[in-house]
Formats: structure tokens, C-alpha cells, sequence
């Protein structure tokens, strides 16, 4: 029962590493079909947040904004999505066109850089 679980700290990296790599390439694809398929867009996020939820690797802080943590969908700002700043909150408000999910990003100063 607890064999798996004996090497927990040398997990192997190889997998989360492929499984961020496929995030990458499918958030690439989805940027690249948005002007003529945006559904296979919406295809290529949820696949990618699978994979993210397979291999427990985050979606990286780039691709974070670029769907809608609601319905799912590819969002492009100015085309399926509102960006703005808000010096209120210090935060990036991206509001999705689809469902009208508000979204915030704080743009103040991060501890790390972990990316
Ligand atoms: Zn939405």
C-alpha cells in the first residue's frame, strides 16, 4: 500500500516536465486556431487543464489569464474578453464576454520568480 508513496521526495520530474510541455504547445495551438476555429481553442484549454490536473502541474502564470476560470473558454482580449487595469485593487481585470466571469490578476511586485 505504501510502496508508491515510500519515494515521494524523488518523484520522478520527467513526467511534470512533458506534462508542462504539452500545456505550452496546446495553449500555442489555441492562440494560433483562435481566428478560425476559437472553438478548438476552447478544445486545446480544456485539454491542457486535464493534463494540468493528471500530473498536478499548475497551469504556468503566463496562460492563467488567457481562459475563463468559469465556462472554459480561450479568451483574446478585445475579441472574447475585457482587460483593464484597476489601481484600486492593483489587479488586472480580465471579464469574459461568454459568461461574464471577472477574472483578477494583482500586478503588484511578486516574492519569487518561480517561472
Ligand atoms: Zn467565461
Amino acid at each position: 500500500m505504501n510502496r508508491e508513496k515510500r519515494h515521494r521526495s524523488s518523484r520522478p520530474g520527467w513526467q511534470e516536465e512533458i506534462a508542462g510541455e504539452r500545456i505550452d504547445i496546446l495553449f500555442r495551438l489555441a492562440e494560433e486556431e483562435f481566428d478560425k476555429h476559437p472553438k478548438r481553442s476552447d478544445r486545446y484549454v480544456e485539454l491542457a487543464r486535464k493534463i494540468g490536473m493528471r500530473y498536478n502541474v499548475r497551469i504556468p502564470k503566463k496562460y492563467r489569464m488567457r481562459f475563463c476560470n468559469s465556462c472554459g473558454n480561450y479568451l483574446v482580449p478585445g475579441k472574447n474578453c475585457t482587460v483593464r487595469t484597476s489601481s484600486r485593487t492593483l489587479s488586472v481585470e480580465t471579464t469574459c464576454r461568454n459568461c461574464g466571469h471577472v477574472m483578477r490578476n494583482p500586478y503588484a511586485k511578486e516574492k519569487h520568480k518561480t517561472e
